[in-house]
C-alpha cells in the first residue's frame, strides 16, 4: 500500500511517501514558508534533489503542490493521486481524548480540537495539515498517529502530579509523555531482538535529540516516561531545561519581570545545553568541538546530560524491578558515541557493561547495533528510530481494517 505520511507544522509540511509492502520511502520532502511565501524541497532516492519557490498561501495549497510533485512525469514517483491509498498524520498531543491511532471523522476532529487548550501551536498546525489533505485529496482515508498514545498505559502513580485533584481534573493536568511513536518503534525492535515474549521484557528507551525523553517499557507497555504535561519536563535538552525546582519559575519571573509566556519561551528556548554553555550552542556537535578546545561550560552541559540519563536508568530499573535492554536512539543517541559511553559508565551495579570498541565503531548504516559486551546482563543497543514508518504501518493497518 502507498501511504503518504505528513508532519504538519504551523508554516511547514514534511512528507514521505511509503510503499508499506517493503517499507521503502519512494519520495520525501518539505513544503516550507507556507502562508508567508512558499518553497518545496523534494527528494527521490537516486535522483538529484529538487527545490523551487512556489506560492503556498495555506496548507491546502501546499498539499496540492506536493501531490502534483509526487505525480509529475519528471519529478514524480507515481502516475496519479489514485495510487496514494491513505494519509497518515503525525500528531504531537492527543490529550486525554486520543489514546491510539485512529481514522479521522468529525468526532475525532472535535477531540483533536479539544487539545488546542494544552498544545495550542502543534494542534493548530495539525488541524491545518489535516484540513489541507482532506481538501486536496478528497475521499482519502486520513489516519492520526499520536505521539502521546504509547504512554497512555502509565499507571496513575506515574502520571499524576502531586497537585490538587480538582485542579488536575479541571485542566487535564497529568503526565502525558511525548516521542511515543519513537519509543514504540525502538522498543518493538528491541523486543524482536530479545526474542522473548513481549510480556516478559523490561526495556529502557532513550530518545536523545534536540528534544529528549526516556521511557520505561515493561511487558511492551510504557509504565513511566520523563516528559510530562508538556515536552519541557524531564532532563536537560538542546535549549529546554527539563525538570527544575518549580520555585525557580516564579523567582525568575519576579526578578526579571517576565510574563508567563516569556517565562515559558525562556525555559524552552534559552536553557538546556544552550543556557549551561553560556549561550554557545544547543547542538551537541558544537559542544563536542568546544569541549575538545577545553571549554568547561560545554563539558558541564554534557556532564549534566549523562548524569541525568544514569539517574533515569537507575530509577526506571527500580520501577521495573530489573532491566533486559537499554536502547539509544535519535540524533544524539544514534550518533554521539561519547555520550552513550559516559551514560553507561560505572553502571556495572545495574549489569550494564559497554563494549567501548563496538560503541566507537558504530558509524551507523541504519542498522540496529549491539554495543554491550557478551557478559553484560543488560543488552545495550543503538536502534535508529523510524517514526514515519510506524505512522505508515499504523495507517495501513487501520485502512486495511476498513476493507
Ligand atoms: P530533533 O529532536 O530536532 O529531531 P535530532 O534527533 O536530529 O533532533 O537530534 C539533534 C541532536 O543530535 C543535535 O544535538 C546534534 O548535534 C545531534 N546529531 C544529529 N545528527 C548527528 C550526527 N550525524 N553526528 C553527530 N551528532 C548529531
Amino acid at each position: 500500500m502507498k501511504v503518504l505520511v505528513v508532519n504538519a507544522g504551523s508554516s511547514s509540511l514534511k512528507y514521505q511517501l511509503f510503499d508499506t509492502s517493503n517499507g521503502d520511502v519512494l519520495a520525501k520532502g518539505i513544503c516550507e514558508r507556507i502562508g508567508i511565501g512558499g518553497a518545496i524541497t523534494h527528494k527521490v532516492p537516486g535522483r538529484e534533489n529538487y527545490s523551487a519557490e512556489i506560492e503556498m498561501k495555506n496548507h491546502t495549497v501546499a498539499t496540492r503542490i506536493l501531490v502534483e510533485t509526487l505525480c509529475s512525469p519528471t519529478l514524480g514517483v507515481i502516475k496519479s493521486m489514485d495510487e496514494i491509498e491513505a494519509v497518515g498524520h503525525r500528531i504531537v498531543h492527543g490529550g486525554a481524548y486520543l489514546k491510539e491511532s485512529v481514522l479521522v471523522d468529525d468526532d475525532v476532529l472535535e477531540k483533536l480540537k479539544g487539545c488546542l487548550d494544552i498544545a495550542p501551536l502543534h494542534t493548530a498546525a495539525h488541524l491545518m495539515g489535516i484540513h489541507g489533505c482532506i481538501e486536496a485529496m478528497p475521499g482519502k482515508p486520513q489516519v492520526l498517529v499520536i505521539d502521546t498514545a504509547f504512554h497512555s498505559t502509565m499507571p496513575p502513580e506515574a502520571y499524576t502530579y502531586p497537585l490538587p485533584k480538582d485542579m488536575c481534573e479541571k485542566y487535564h493536568i497529568r503526565r502525558y509523555g511525548f516521542h511515543g511513536t519513537s519509543h514504540r518503534y525502538v522498543s518493538g525492535e528491541m523486543i524482536k531482538i530479545l526474542g522473548k515474549p513481549a510480556e516478559a521484557t523490561k526495556i529502557i528507551t532513550c530518545h536523545l535529540g534536540n528534544g529528549s525523553s526516556i521511557s520505561a517499557v515493561k511487558g511492551g507497555e510504557v509504565i513511566d516516561t520523563s516528559m510530562g504535561f508538556t515536552p519541557l519536563d524531564g532532563f536537560i535538552m538542546g535549549s529546554r531545561c527539563g525538570s527544575i525546582d518549580p520555585a525557580i519559575v516564579p523567582f525568575i519571573m519576579e526578578k526579571e519581570g517576565m510574563t508567563p509566556d516569556e517565562m515559558n519561551n525562556f525555559m524552552n528556548k534559552n536553557c538546556g545545553f544552550l543556557g549551561v554553555s553560556g549561550g554557545l550552542s544547543s547542538d551537541c556537535r558544537n559542544l563536542g568541538e568546544a569541549i575538545a578546545e577545553g571549554n568547561s561550560d560545554a563539558k558541564l552541559a554534557i556532564d549534566i546530560l549523562t548524569y541525568q540519563i544514569r539517574k533515569y536508568i537507575g530509577a526506571y530499573s527500580a520501577a521495573m524491578n530489573g532491566l533486559d535492554a537499554l536502547v539509544f536512539t535519535a540524533g544524539i543517541g544514534e550518533n554521539r558515541t561519547e555520550i552513550r559511553r559516559d551514560a553507561c559508565q560505572n553502571m556495572d551495579f545495574f549489569g550494564i557493561v559497554l563494549d567501548e570498541e563496538k560503541n566507537e565503531a558504530t558509524k551507523l548504516q541504519g542498522d540496529n547495533v549491539c554495543i554491550s559486551k557478551p557478559e553484560s546482563k543488560v543488552k545495550v543497543y543503538v536502534i535508529p528510530t523510524n517514526e514515519e514508518l510506524m505512522i505508515a504501518q499504523d495507517t495501513e493497518r487501520i485502512v486495511q481494517g476498513l476493507k
